[in-house]
């Protein structure tokens, strides 16, 4: 009943919708960084504060302020002390959740992430309170503190903006109408800063000719910033190379040779600073597949050519994490290995808006959208895909004829994956999260779901609308 009770409320999130206030009142038109430590172990975590620093303009809206999208695994709520008014909030997620599910965290290591959130400066003093999903997805506090913006301690950002050169890629105008993105390379050098700018420009481009993008986009300003490393490539710890690069992105992310991230969130958070961004996508001077994208943190995605005619994948995997981190969207595929245990634990209903445990029949996560008179949940060649998928799980995926061996088990998984009999029908299709009983998605197939550049499903559609809809208002 308790479940049932919230997911009643989880949909309908304009129940919960709380008035915005005036902008000018309470913050100046810059930005507040406050970094923290995330320091914890599998069931349990602390906050400790560690920097608050004042950043350039506020990038974001001046009148959604108060997150009405209800994604991610924390919030952070920022209240007015004076008045008790909550002023702002934002869904988002970070690393360290994700590591959390893993076997190291299960077996009670402790580990320290450095993590940021970023609000308008306010004007009088404020407490920030950081909040994370419980069981039944509401949010408890985890951290609180109080700021007073005039505290001396508040350290000026501008003075410490590095000198990295921004290129325009894409300028709509003002940076509280409009999304605002910032490309950065890594594993860069000086010599091949123009390769970046190549890359920034090609990947922009394959953004903006996919659905929703294309349509939106005068909804969006795309920079790039050129940042030069010491060292060209990143590091690949499972074969013992190592790059002094200035974002300390890293291959082998949780132990999954193609996970990209990095735990250098203050040097990226410092870098990023010279220029207004709302969401952050950063490209790796390599040509080894992989990539990550966490809710409202960042993208990677690996940028060179591979010359072996899978060009294209680099190009799904770009769009592909920036649904992880813009439109909060679930992975829908559960065909690949990953380096977490239980990352939706059963009988818990995800917060993400394109993956359902279908708890609530006959209500679906995604009502709206359901085709009419569509079976739930829906049939869709499970069991012949998954018996492909069997098989292309026994191929090493570093192998030099990889390509060549997987080719007609993957032809065959796409040609279940693009069933024109159920083209553009809304239903519940078993297998999504990385579990492949008991977990649905919407649609056949999705720019979340196969390893393919086909479109976004619908329900991923609007999701990524309403995200662009709420920070262009
Ligand atoms: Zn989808």
């Amino acid at each position: 009943m308790r479940i049932r009770h919230f997911i009643i409320l989880l949909f309908l999130p304009h129940l919960a919708a709380q008035a915005q206030v005036d902008f000018n009142r309470f913050f100046y038109d810059k930005t507040m960084r406050v970094d923290y430590h995330h320091v914890g172990t599998r069931g349990e975590e602390r906050v400790t504060l560690d920097k608050v620093y004042q950043e350039g303009p506020w990038p974001g809206s001046m009148v959604n302020l108060v997150d009405t999208l209800n994604l991610g695994e924390f919030l952070v709520r920022v209240y007015d002390v004076k008045s008790g008014l909550l002023l702002y909030s934002r869904g988002y997620s970070t690393v360290f959740n994700e590591w959390q599910t893993t076997a190291e965290a299960g077996r009670g290591v402790w580990k320290t992430f450095h993590e940021s959130v970023r609000f308008p400066f306010p004007k009088r003093t404020v407490q920030v309170t950081l909040n994370r999903r419980n069981e039944f997805l509401v949010f408890e506090e985890v951290f609180s503190a109080t700021i007073d913006p005039a505290d001396p301690a508040v350290v000026n950002a501008e003075s410490q903006y590095p000198s990295f050169e921004v290129v325009e890629l894409m300028d709509n105008g003002d940076i509280h109408r409009k999304v605002d993105i910032l490309i950065l390379g890594d594993g860069y050098t000086a010599n091949e800063i123009d390769e970046f700018k190549k890359d920034a420009k090609h990947f922009n481009d394959v953004m903006f000719e996919t659905s929703p993008f294309k349509e939106r986009a005068n909804d969006f300003n795309v920079r790039a910033l050129c940042v030069v490393s010491p060292e060209s490539g990143i590091d690949k710890p499972d074969i013992n190379v190592w790059k002094n690069t200035p974002l300390g992105t890293m291959y082998n992310t949780f132990g999954s040779p193609r996970y990209i991230l990095t735990e250098y969130n203050r040097d990226l958070r410092d870098i990023a600073a010279a220029a207004p961004y709302d969401f952050l996508c950063i490209l790796i001077n390599d040509d080894r597949y992989g990539g990550g994208g966490i809710y409202q943190l960042y993208t990677t995605t690996y940028a060179n050519e591979t010359h072996d005619g899978q060009e294209w994948q680099r190009d799904y995997v770009y769009v592909h994490e920036f649904g992880h981190s813009f439109g909060g969207l679930g992975d829908e595929y559960y065909s690949s290995s990953t380096g977490y245990e239980e990352f939706y634990p059963e009988g818990v209903e995800p917060w993400e808006p394109n993956i359902t445990r279908l708890l609530d029949l006959p209500h679906v996560k995604w009502q709206e959208q359901l085709t009419q008179n569509v079976e739930l949940p829906t049939e869709w060649g499970k069991a012949e895909y998954d018996s492909l998928r069997a098989e292309l799980g026994t191929l090493d995926r570093l192998a030099d004829d990889y390509y060549e061996k997987r080719a007609p088990m993957f032809k065959r998984m796409q040609e279940i994956a693009g069933n024109k009999a159920l083209l553009g029908v809304v239903g519940a299709f078993e297998g999504a999260g990385y579990i492949s009983e008991g977990m649905y998605r919407p649609c056949l197939d999705c720019r979340m779901f196969s390893l393919s550049l086909v479109d976004f499903c619908p329900v991923c559609r609007a999701a990524i609308e309403r995200q662009i809809d709420f920070y262009t208002e």
